[in-house]
């Protein structure tokens, strides 16, 4: 059902904001944390565990489920929803990051990138038009187009040069799009028709690249823009520049999604900074390395000093890991490599992500964000806590 896809601002604060988005599959209160399920699995992690912890939208990888199971056999099973069995919105991402993360493995050109698969050699091609038809295929509620990623440190003319094959590309990418909205085109089978696409603004660290970027996507026309480029290296500092001047370029009236981002703190500072959706896999990968967050910090449930420790990991968490279970416990499953550690570490961590979402939601409903913004980084460290 095209036009199935809109977003309502409910509340503002400072630069702030929250709303609500609609999908073909439910709708999502932002800024929102979306867990990382790449393969259409969020590791350790049950699809009902992830509704329970209140997360309303997952992000799968386009990329990986194109090498496999492939994008065919998806569509033969109804599409990314059904074939997971997660009923709500699920985001795709293009799988730019990825082919660009094979090194030597992959050759871009105009046309797209070639490359071999990391499971077994094999040569692919992967063009924006085909990146738009395997999304179509997939059906998720939103689908980010191809674009180029580059490793940071880059230069500026690096950089430039990158943007402008990347604004061509989602150019192609948009006219693919909307050749499949128009009507059936052979062998694409479209499995969610009120699919909505993202573009991406590039341009590294160099503002005036990432004000052509938006300017030229915004000419494009997208249901939406993301920002990605970030978090590849840079400062803390320089990412925090790069948001604060990218978001207030994008429209007023769209969601903004910043690409790959952080740290519990970063997402606090980008919704100050005017983002409404993230995703990041480190709550999930640093908890199955036993590191878990709490409102002080990260602190490692593999340490000694855990090993009488009868306090959950945080006494105000409302999560089932620490409603039942012990540090002392926890540590005792590291140790011996139990995979219901990693299951209770990263339930814990995902809940924490999406709780504090919540509660930004909150204070900027109530108008006393910046208060939040205050407590939170009064409590909170970056480096894990030896205490
Ligand atoms: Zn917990």
């Amino acid at each position: 059902m095209p036009g199935a896809f809109a977003f309502t601002l409910t509340a503002r604060d400072g630069k702030a904001r929250s709303g609500r988005l609609q999908t073909p599959h439910g709708d999502v209160e932002t800024p929102a944390f979306m867990p990382v399920g790449t393969r259409g699995a969020v590791r350790g992690v049950t699809q009902r565990t992830l509704e329970e912890a209140g997360a309303s939208i997952v992000l799968a990888n386009t990329y990986h489920l194109y090498l496999r199971p492939g994008d065919d056999l998806i569509a033969e099973r109804g599409g990314l929803h059904r074939f997971i069995g997660w009923p709500g919105p699920i985001l795709t991402d293009s799988g730019g990051y990825q082919i660009f993360s094979l090194g030597p493995l992959v050759k871009i050109s105009e046309a797209g990138a070639r490359f071999q698969s990391h499971h077994d050699g094999s040569r692919h091609e992967l063009t924006p038009e085909r990146v738009v038809d395997i999304q179509a295929q997939l059906g998720p509620d939103i689908a980010m187009v191809l674009d180029e990623c580059l490793a940071a440190p880059a230069s500026e003319a690096a950089t430039a040069a990158s943007l402008d094959l990347t604004l061509r590309w989602a150019r192609r990418a948009r006219d693919r799009f909307e050749q499949l909205r128009a009507g059936p085109v052979d062998g694409v089978t479209v499995s969610n028709p009120g699919q909505a696409q993202f573009g991406i603004v590039q341009g590294g660290i160099y503002p005036h690249l990432r004000e052509k970027s938006a300017a030229a996507l915004r000419a494009i026309g997208f249901e939406s823009y993301a920002i990605g480029g970030l978090s590849v290296g840079e400062s803390v500092e320089t990412m925090y520049d790069v948001v604060a001047h990218t978001a207030p370029l994008l429209p007023e009236d769209t969601p903004r999604y910043l690409m790959g981002t952080g740290m519990p703190d970063d997402l606090v500072e980008c919704v100050a900074r005017g983002i409404d959706m993230f995703d990041c896999v480190l709550p999930t990968r640093n908890a199955r390395n036993g590191q878990v967050f709490t409102p002080d910090g990260p602190i490692n449930l593999r340490n000694a000093r855990f090993a009488r420790d009868d306090r959950p990991i945080d006494e105000t968490c409302p999560c089932d890991t620490c409603r039942r279970h012990s540090r002392a416990y926890l540590r005792h499953l590291f140790q011996n490599r139990e995979m219901n550690g990693g299951t209770l570490a990263s339930v814990h961590n995902l809940v924490f992500y999406l709780d504090t979402l919540r509660r930004i939601r909150q204070a900027i409903g109530f108008g006393s964000f910046e208060q939040f913004r205050q407590d939170f980084h009064r409590r909170f460290s970056r480096t894990p806590l030896s205490s």
